[in-house]
């Protein structure tokens, strides 16, 4: 009983593909149990190309409030912010994750070079921080069935996230963002935020955002501790379950929207397979100040 309910509530999308004869089971994940009462924050270090790529008063933030994050740091970010990575890594209540190395449109990429982005971040944060990643988040949220199969052999579990800020839109007010976030958090919910200084009224929406989500009851916390159960529970698929991950891509219960907050309207979010790149949303994330970075391997070495 537990279990069935379990997997179907967890995971926005389980795979499940052949890799060289042999079946893997895949995951995307983009929200959490819904049965819960946790939400994670989780803030993107996209390499911008600017010199200060570090917004400090986000972390500060963080850390007043007491905040549990996930940070997902691009390999470039992390070598030109080693200091500050380790400091970051240091902190209990952070959780370092992967975000590629240049940032590229990784569907665009052959394997080779979505392996070297993976495992050369990887590398990096181990040398800066001591830590090995075990989660990926795809830059501009684009992932299909490929480049999670290759996170997953490199040892990455795909996040996602079913609540977009919308905190690189210069547009939007601290407070709208910040009630945007509130409003449509629901237990388990993944919320997408910027340290690199594209959010550019991150730091300012934070602390409403934490306190109207406290105010509703959730327990903020990292990926890795919403899905600390999930783990367990993927493992253990295959006796038994939902048969949701059989077949292709889909969507688990539907209920993830990819809009970010912020500028969605009341209007019903529409769903978007996770195979398709999500265009507009990155457009609308990355629309300003995230810098496109060098995409030749040789490019800046
Ligand atoms: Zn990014």
């Amino acid at each position: 009983m537990r279990s069935n309910s379990f997997l179907a509530i967890f995971f926005a999308v389980l795979l499940s593909v052949p890799v060289y004869g042999a079946s893997i089971d895949l995951l995307i994940v983009e929200h959490g149990p819904r049965d819960s009462n946790m939400v994670a924050l989780t803030f993107d270090a996209c390499p911008t190309g600017r010199d200060d790529e570090y917004d400090e008063r986000v972390i500060e933030a963080l850390i007043t409030e007491k905040v549990p994050a996930t940070l997902f740091m691009s390999g470039r970010w992390v070598e030109k912010n080693a200091g500050r990575a380790k400091f970051l890594a240091d902190q209990p209540q952070f959780e370092i994750a992967n975000h590629a190395f240049w940032h590229p449109h990784m569907l665009e990429k052959d394997d080779e070079r979505i392996v070297r982005e993976l495992r050369r971040t990887q590398a990096v944060i181990k040398k800066a921080t001591g830590r090995g990643p075990k989660y990926f988040r795809p830059p501009f949220g684009e992932v299909d069935e490929r480049l999670a199969t290759l996170a997953s052999q490199a040892g990455l579990v795909t996040i996602q996230y079913d609540i977009a800020s919308g905190d690189p839109d210069p547009g939007l007010s601290a407070k709208r963002i910040a009630r945007a976030v509130v409003e449509e958090a629901k237990g388990g919910s993944i919320v997408v935020l910027h340290m690199n200084r594209n959010g550019v009224r991150t730091a300012e929406a934070l602390p409403e955002i934490v306190k109207g989500l406290r105010e509703k009851g959730f327990d903020l916390v990292t990926v890795g501790e919403m899905l600390k159960t999930a783990d367990t529970g993927t493992r253990r698929r295959g006796d038994g379950g939902t048969g949701q991950g059989k077949g292709k891509t889909t969507r688990g219960q539907g209920d993830a929207e990819i809009k970010p907050a912020a500028t969605a309207s009341m209007e019903p979010s529409h769903l978007v397979s996770t195979s398709l790149p999500k265009d507009t949303l990155h457009n609308a994330l990355h629309s300003s100040g995230e810098a496109t970075m060098p995409d030749a391997q040789n490019a800046g070495k």
